[in-house]
């Protein structure tokens, strides 16, 4: 069989990204002041996370902001050690899902604790924090 050709090229994969948030701002202007928010489907009271313009259940392109809990509990998590491409500058970390009071489920980092302290059940909390590029994001933190 013959070998497969192949071209090999050992250069750095640069990811460059704009994500349209248009209908959704209000979700990071929110986070910016310290709040935890999403949409509310005005139709049929669909709460979706993360915040959805168009309501995933009836369509609907009529939503008002409600307030999220911060709280939430550790559903499962994986700690990676080999960080993808993109996160070649970041030390191993923790992606955690987490699931609010009201059953929202939420994915983001667990910081702030040893991978073998993260177990399943424990409370966390929700902290917003800034990118180096400016941009807010969120977290999870142990409660
Ligand atoms: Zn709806």
């Amino acid at each position: 069989m013959e070998p497969e050709q192949v071209l090999h090229s050992r250069r750095a994969l640069t990811l460059r990204f704009d994500i349209p948030i248009s209908r959704t701002h209000e979700f990071w202007d929110a986070l910016k002041q310290g709040r935890f928010v999403t949409t509310k489907c005005s139709k049929c009271g669909n709460v979706s996370f993360p915040p959805q313009a168009d309501c995933p259940k009836c369509m609907s392109n009529e939503f008002k902001w409600v307030d999220l809990g911060r709280e939430a509990t550790l559903v499962t998590y994986t700690y990676v050690q080999i960080t993808p491409a993109s996160f070649a500058d970041s030390d191993p970390y923790i992606i955690a899902i987490g699931e609010l009071a009201d059953g929202l489920k939420v994915l983001a980092w667990l910081e702030g604790i040893a991978p073998e302290n993260a177990k399943l059940g424990m409370k966390m909390r929700v902290e917003a924090r800034t990118s180096k590029e400016g941009n807010p994001y969120y977290v999870f933190v142990a409660a």
